[in-house]
């Protein structure tokens, strides 16, 4: 008889508290951006000293230390991970780590355009495109410096490109365009690909005045049921959505609810920093001081391992973030990781 747990695929070493398995790593990879959303950054936005965030060895280190812990799934995102010059040889050398089974990527789209074809190539499976507005006047107000047009035709890229599933991730940011909902649905049963809603998060401080008032994912779903019917479905990308099918369409509209669906229960991520902070929960403050090891012991894979395999139990049961309760911590979205 052969033995069963021979045949079951290797579990994941980090393991925390709550018996949740992580084996997704959102790694990002630079606190820097061409865009200045409202909801991310401040018009005069400060960046962190280019010594203090980490090099391309010390980010590929850490992703071999996790996928080689049972991290499956790696998502590079920032910042606007684009602008960072070496990200190409970065994909590739990700890509080839053994054991991992997805890499994705979050982008702006900016510049997609001209590099979607190479981000393929790069081993990329599966791309998020953010899009919060289909008015170029009223796109460029909400990102104080992007053009619609670029991103336009960046998703038109990444579609040519042949990536397996491209998303358009949307924040509703109550009046400054919840009037859009319908068209931005429209817009992506017309390309053939996803869209998620994200309930905007209290992470950061940001000076502008951020939604005018709070949309839930329920109150969204309400407003496009109507036009276009929602049919649940139990699918998952791994990540927090929650999908419906529209039928007769290859597109799923998605919903990650922070606040009005809690997905806490299933968690199986971690992040890390552009300045390579370990964090266990984007809603609490817990952390692992990752490139303090690296640069104190570069080469030593195992220090990392035990220093991660360790951290998983400050891993907190849930986030708690509180609809008009300031942000619980200070770190910006940009230097997080969305
Ligand atoms: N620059 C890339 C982009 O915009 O797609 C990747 C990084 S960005 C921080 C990743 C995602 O985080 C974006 O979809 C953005 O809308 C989302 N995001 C930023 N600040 C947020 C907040 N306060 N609450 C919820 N989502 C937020
Ligand atoms: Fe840049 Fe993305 Fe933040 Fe917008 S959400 S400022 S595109 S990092």
């Amino acid at each position: 008889m052969p033995d069963a747990t021979a045949l079951a695929p290797p579990a994941s070493l980090l393991v925390d508290p709550y018996g949740r398995h992580v084996t997704y790593l959102r790694l990002s990879v630079t606190d820097r951006c061409d865009f200045r959303c409202v909801y991310c950054m401040d018009p005069d936005q400060r960046f962190a000293r280019r010594d203090q965030t980490l090099s391309t060895a010390e980010l590929l280190a850490i992703t071999r230390v996790f996928v080689s812990l049972g991290v499956r799934k790696v998502r590079l995102t920032g910042g606007e991970p684009l602008v960072r010059p070496d990200l190409n040889e970065l994909l590739h050398a990700i890509h080839a780590l053994p054991g991992l089974e997805e890499l994705v990527l979050t982008t702006n789209g900016s510049q997609l355009a001209a590099r979607a074809t190479d981000l393929r190539a790069a081993g990329v499976r599966r791309i998020n495109i953010s899009l919060d507005s289909l008015r170029p006047e009223r796109f460029r107000e909400l990102t104080r410096h992007g053009d619609l047009g670029q991103v336009l035709a960046g998703i038109d890229a990444a579609l040519a490109a042949g990536f397996e599933r491209i998303k358009l991730n949307t924040l509703i940011l109550g009046e400054r365009n919840g009037d859009e909902i319908l068209d931005l649905v429209r817009f992506a049963l017309a390309k053939g690909i996803n869209l998620s809603f994200i309930e905007e998060m209290p992470v950061g401080e940001v000076v502008d005045r951020r939604a005018t008032d709070f949309y839930s994912s329920e109150r969204i779903r309400a407003l496009i049921s109507p036009h276009f019917p929602l049919v649940p479905t139990t699918e998952t990308t791994g990540g927090p959505a929650r999908y419906y099918r529209i039928p007769g369409s290859p597109t799923r509209i998605g919903f990650i609810s922070p606040h009005s669906h809690n997905f806490c229960a299933d968690c199986n991520r971690v992040r890390v920093t552009a300045e390579g902070q370990l964090l266990l929960c984007l809603g609490r403050a817990d952390s692992l001081d990752l490139r303090a090891i690296l640069r104190r012991h570069p080469g030593e894979d195992e220090r990392l391992r035990v220093a991660i395999i360790d951290a998983m139990r400050m891993k907190p049961a849930g986030h708690r973030f509180e609809i008009g309760v300031p942000a619980l911590v200070g770190r910006r979205m940009n230097l997080t990781g969305g």
